[in-house]
């Protein structure tokens, strides 16, 4: 082509945003630097460590993980243009069951599909800008990173918190494995929510977390900086409840050693109200009673089928409320009274001990059952009268508040319900038939999963030496490859004669290894250590490395990991504190959780069409445009409705502030360096720039409301254009880079691409990712001022000093408040106040 033509072509392309051109060679350049992002070792400077959680590696990123990461390296940004040695990380939680499944779908190895996943999502990470610290990475299916696992189940099989027992468990059997407690949601399997879990009975690993119950509740309340939503989840999760242990003794003629029932009650001050005792179907002395009495039997199954179905549902407390009278009694330790035994439908095994007193007068269900079977039903607590001389009428029943007092309970009578409960807790205690005591809701945490992507537990099984752990020398126990996997049939590495034959290291006998590997969620339970110290080949990390990084300073991720992960790790933190590895008692010091992305009112999902896709919208718009988009929509804790629209806005105004500085990057090489004597115009944009940078360095310390935070900067990119004609040379060209400079600082930490590239354009040398963040001048900031002589009857008193465009009235109560007017119209009457807006003010008195 001609030249003319060729230079015009050249001079659009320049005024044109071309994301792709300027990602591209931006991209091209930070690959080159393997340092760019790693973490000081030896450091003066203060430590950040900004954590977003690991992804697992399905294969692609989907719009979650962009907004997640995209909070996450703007802080992380943000903390190094502050000059902090920030840790930024990422990694791979890489085992689990989607692996599996494609290798039963198209047969490639779990291994394979793993790795490939990953080496693509990371090519999609490092389209996408994030500055993670690759040197670090972690990958929770590889060996180097597993055998930590594998030690760490030693040590607490040393200490008595891992251990083998027969229980009832959940089994989901589309998983084709066990589930903890954690993954039933609502009866349902967390990763099939049309899937109803089934219980069986199985051998299984458990880690003793109800040991730290206590101290994780307690602990809850150094987690000031986490929400609030998250604390009150756990909270209820772990469930404490304080109550009192009774034990009633069977009446009649007993077995040695059986002849009490322990009941748990947290209303003892309640028990003269009693009038049965209920008995979980599945309680030992049911079995007894049923040994004989096959009519009696047959009622207990069918309580049993019952309870089971509504547990596999997922609600007991909705279950329709059936009984059957054992003709038993047990006796009141309180009163001497003989209250009959029943088994119920609704009585849980696994809460308390199985057995509760009722006291229909005073808890719902037990009002209900005691209606449907007509069981006495006894008043015992009444209602504080509102004043003294009141005679307290009865109260509707069930009356369940501790608000009251107790009636016909003997010595007990007249106590208030929380004196009572304490008094009777001792009383009961002091003669030996009971005491005090808390339970929990949280159990312990089943971690043996019959499949075959996980970690190998590793234990074995010697006929003479019973359960045998794998000496320490001898990890990792390696998972073996080319093992064929089925959903059927139980764990496929039992099928694997190479890996489950081996030596007894004690009696040098025959042993078999356990083929059970680890609930994924052990991997992740201290995957945030590793990063400190990620190639150590001899410990898990250096505890001094380790001491220096934790607590992590700022975590982000899901909601949904608020019961889960979140549990497991702060659980393992608080062992591995117990065990000299790390000094913190918490692992994260703020947790933010972002808020879902959602598109035309609904979840992204495959079967509603409605995904996005990170690498089609970055194709079309940039990775500037998509990210910043996922922060600019709303604030980073709120549902984020998906609009294709609002990328192309996002778009359209980095190609606003491409072009502003791509036409004016060279009035930044003014000789001129002090910006003095300013045009009313250019103090305003001056003004704009430091209120600008005020705001922004406010919401990154505060709220993170980052969609503020981007208007303020468009705001700012608008009044540029406005200006942009009436620049008074040469004294503002000193503004016109000042005022750019910033901008492109402000830029870095959200459209980073972008602000390099402008950068460049403006002629500094420094790398951009270390700049220093920029400083705002709050007399700068200030909003302009006006004086204003205040006259009292035409005579000048005083001047006032108020913001200019300041309203009538604020003009006024600005007058009224200075001293000066105050003594002047002291004692005398004002007529009227006659306010000239920015001119001047008089007030007439007589
Ligand atoms: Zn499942
Ligand atoms: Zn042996």
């Amino acid at each position: 082509m001609p030249q003319e033509e060729k230079t015009a072509a050249r001079e659009r392309s320049e005024d044109r945003y071309d994301a792709q051109r300027i990602e591209a060679k931006w991209s091209e350049r930070w690959q080159q630097d393997a340092s760019l992002y790693a973490a000081e070792r030896a450091s003066t400077k203060p430590k950040f460590y900004v954590l977003e959680m690991l992804p697992y590696p399905s294969g692609v990123l989907h719009m979650g993980h962009v907004r997640n990461y995209a909070i996450g390296d703007a802080l992380a940004r943000y903390m190094w243009m502050n000059g902090y040695n920030v840790l930024h990380p990422m990694g791979w939680d890489s085992f689990g069951l989607p692996a599996e499944n494609a290798a039963i779908s198209a047969n490639v190895p779990p291994r394979e599909w793993t790795l490939r996943n990953i080496a693509n999502m990371k090519l999609q990470m490092n389209r996408l800008g994030f500055a993670y610290d690759w040197s670090r990475e972690v990958t929770t299916c590889l060996p180097e990173y597993y055998r930590w696992n594998q030690w760490f189940f030693l040590r607490l099989y040393e200490k008595g918190l891992a251990y083998r027992k027969k229980s009832k468990v959940n089994w989901c059997p589309k998983c084709a494995t066990v589930l903890a407690n954690e993954q039933v949601v609502n009866g349902r399997c967390w990763r099939h929510e049309d899937t109803l879990v089934e219980q069986r009975e199985l051998e299984q690993w458990f880690l003793r977390i109800t040991k730290y119950a206590e101290e994780l509740l307690r602990d809850l309340d150094k987690l000031g900086a986490w929400p609030e939503k998250v604390r009150t989840m756990q909270r209820n999760w772990i469930g404490r409840s304080d109550g009192a242990l009774v034990d009633f003794k069977l009446d009649g003629p007993t077995d040695p050693g059986d002849s009490t029932i322990t009941v748990f009650t947290t209303r003892v001050d309640t028990i003269y109200g009693a009038t049965s005792i209920q008995l979980a179907p599945e309680h030992p002395l049911v079995a007894r009673f049923t040994r004989h009495n096959d009519l009696l039997r047959a009622s207990v199954d069918q309580l049993m089928t019952e309870q089971r179905k509504a547990k596999e549902l997922g609600d007991i407390g909705e279950i329709e409320k059936h009984g059957v009278n054992t003709h038993r009694f047990a006796i009141n330790p309180f009163n001497g009274e003989k209250l009959p035994i029943w088994v119920a439908n609704y009585i849980l095994m696994d809460y308390g001990t199985g057995a509760i007193m009722s006291v229909p007068a005073h808890d719902e269900r037990d009002y209900e059952f005691a209606k449907k079977y007509g069981l006495p039903i006894r008043l015992v607590i009444i209602p504080h009268p509102a004043n003294l001389d009141e005679t307290v009428a009865e109260p509707p029943l069930p009356f369940t508040t501790l608000d009251g007092s107790l009636v016909n309970s003997g010595q007990f009578s007249r106590l208030e319900c929380e004196a009572a409960i304490k008094q009777m807790s001792d009383d009961a205690e002091e003669h030996g038939f009971g005491k005090a005591t808390v339970t929990y809701r949280l159990k312990d945490w089943g971690i043996s999963r019959q499949r075959y992507w996980g970690t190998p537990i590793p234990m074995l099984y010697c006929d003479k030496d019973g359960i045998v752990p794998v000496p320490e020398k001898d990890l990792p126990v390696i998972l073996p490859e080319k093992v064929e996997i089925t959903l059927s049939g139980g764990s496929p590495l039992a099928k694997v004669p190479e890996f489950v034959n081996t030596t007894c290291p004690r009696c040098g006998g025959p042993a078999r290894r356990e083929t059970d590997t680890m609930d994924t969620f052990v991997d992740s339970s201290w995957y945030f250590y590793r990063y400190a110290d990620a190639h150590n080949d001899q410990a898990p990390f250096d505890s001094k490395t380790v001491a220096y990084w934790f607590p992590i300073d700022q975590y982000i991720g899901g909601i949904e990991h608020a019961i889960l992960h979140l549990i497991y790790s702060r659980f393992w933190t608080k062992v591995m504190r117990d065990m000299g590895l790390v000094q913190v008692d918490e692992p994260v010091q703020r947790l933010f959780t972002q808020g879902m992305i959602i598109k035309g009112g609904a979840k992204m999902s495959k079967s509603l069409g409605n995904v996005v896709s990170p690498d089609e919208m970055v194709a079309r718009y940039g990775a500037d445009s998509t990210r910043l988009y996922t922060l600019f929509a709303t604030a980073p804790d709120r549902e984020l409705d998906w609009q294709d629209e609002g990328v192309e806005g996002v778009q359209r105004f980095l190609g606003r502030v491409y072009r502003f500085v791509a036409k004016n990057a060279s009035r930044a090489n003014s000789a001129e360096k002090q910006v003095a004597s300013l045009t009313p115009d250019a103090r305003k944009i001056q003004r704009k720039l430091h209120q600008t940078i005020r705001r922004v360095s406010t919401d990154f310390q505060g709220r993170w409301h980052f969609n503020t935070s981007i208007a303020a900067i468009m705001e700012l990119v608008n009044d540029l254009y406005a200006y942009e004609d009436r620049v008074a040379a040469p004294a503002e060209a000193a503004l016109m880079a000042d005022v750019q400079r910033n901008l492109v600082l402000l830029l870095a930490p959200f459209a980073p691409y972008l602000a390099h590239e402008l950068w460049e354009m403006l002629g500094e040398k420094r790398n951009l990712l270390k700049a220093p963040w920029p400083k705002y001048d709050p007399a700068l900031a200030k909003e302009e001022e006006i004086e204003i002589p205040v006259q009292v009857n035409g005579k000048l008193r005083t001047v006032v000093v108020v913001p200019a465009g300041s309203t009538e009235d604020a003009i006024r109560e600005a007058a009224m408040a200075d001293d000066k007017i105050k003594s002047a119209v002291a004692g005398k009457k004002i007529v009227k106040v006659i306010v000239v807006p920015g001119k001047l003010i008089n007030i007439v008195v007589r």
